[in-house]
């Protein structure tokens, strides 16, 4: 192995300068080249590359966002993209290449696999932590943070003047960053992808429990945690809803792009720095479409399709928690 590649795709990240980094710094540990590519799967078929030195990456990981910048490219999912893509990385000889992105860049990076002879590997640059194999994504942490952040003072203003809030959060289809930012900022309710499958709440439902609530704790605050795509309309709509129809005073706040930056959290760096370093060993150890994972802290590998195939669940335990040890309608019966 004498040069490798790497691009960050789809949705940014906090954490993905940090697993940049890692990468780099792996490779020139082991006399590797690097050659970044800008602007995602764009910047492969419009052959935009850099070379990346340890000095290009050495005070990034404190910043969210990707130096090498990311970008969607609808045109990458035809066959022909990825031929221009395969013709790109040989006439440079790149021996692999890292893609950091969500499900649908490994989807991109298992789909140039198909027509490219080096080896592809991925890794989870995500905040919405919808990928198998890995207990956490890159980003997941930060966005947690910040929605918990949000919540936490929505909480004072919304305590002051005994108000509810629809505070909506992000997660594209999978509700962790609802799950546990509601849980960490101790919110009244969450409506998230997973239980709205299940068992879809109801308008006249959800007022209930604003009104079962206020009337055991006498006054105080309704925070409600919405994760996206989970109300036609979202938190906005919903606000309306509860406002005209159900006389029910009711705040919206969109947190929207704001959980994709700031410094990334902890977590975030430390496991972007692992699996930046884990993803050039794992192509030093001749591994090909797998993505680099981290399991109760072991550094582990699974096939790319499975990464979007399977899906974590939500822990039973926090939802159980949350849904109904913390809910304050729902009290058990003391035993006789
Ligand atoms: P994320 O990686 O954050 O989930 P997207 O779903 O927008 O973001 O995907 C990022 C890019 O990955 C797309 O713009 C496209 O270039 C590529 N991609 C997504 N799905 C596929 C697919 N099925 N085949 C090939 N490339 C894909």
């Amino acid at each position: 192995i004498q040069r490798i590649a790497v691009l960050t795709s789809g949705g940014d990240a906090p954490g993905m300068n940090a697993a940049l980094r890692a990468v780099v710094l792996a490779a020139d540990h082991y006399n590797i080249e690097v050659i970044a590519f800008r602007h995602g799967y764009q910047g492969l078929l419009d052959n935009e590359h850099v070379v990346l030195e340890p000095k290009d990456v050495l005070h990034v990981l404190q910043y969210s966002g990707t130096i090498i910048k990311s970008a969607r490219c609808k045109l990458f999912k035809e066959d022909a993209a990825a031929i221009t893509a395969a013709q790109n990385l040989d006439a440079l000889s790149i021996d692999a290449l890292i893609v950091i992105g969500g499900d649908g860049s490994l989807r991109g990076a298992d789909h140039l696999a198909n027509h490219w002879s080096g080896q592809v590997i991925g890794m989870p640059g995500t905040i919405d932590n919808d990928l198998y194999g890995t207990d956490t994504t890159i980003g997941y942490a930060t966005a947690v943070n910040i929605a918990m952040d949000a919540l936490d003072k929505i909480r004072d203003t919304a305590d002051a003047m005994d108000r509810v809030f629809i505070v909506e959060v992000m997660g594209r289809y999978a509700g962790f960053i609802g799950l546990r930012s509601a849980m960490a900022a101790g919110a009244e309710r969450m409506i998230l992808p997973e239980l709205q499958k299940d068992k879809p709440l109801t308008v006249s439902a959800l007022v209930k429990h604003i009104h079962r609530v206020k009337e055991i704790r006498g006054e105080g605050s309704y925070v409600m945690v919405l994760s996206e795509h989970q109300w036609p309309g979202g938190a906005v709509a919903l606000a309306e809803q509860l406002d005209a129809e159900y006389d029910l005073p009711c705040r919206p706040c969109l947190l929207g792009h704001i959980q994709r930056g700031g410094p990334p959290a902890p977590a975030d760096r430390i496991l972007a720095s692992e699996l930046g370093v884990h993803a050039v060993e794992l192509i030093l150890r001749g591994a090909h479409r797998v993505m680099a994972g981290m399991r109760a802290n072991q550094c582990v590998e699974v096939p790319l399709n499975e990464s979007w195939e399977k899906k974590n669940p939500l822990t039973e335990n926090l939802l159980r928690i949350q849904h109904e040890i913390f809910n304050p309608v729902k009290k058990k019966q003391r035993n006789k």
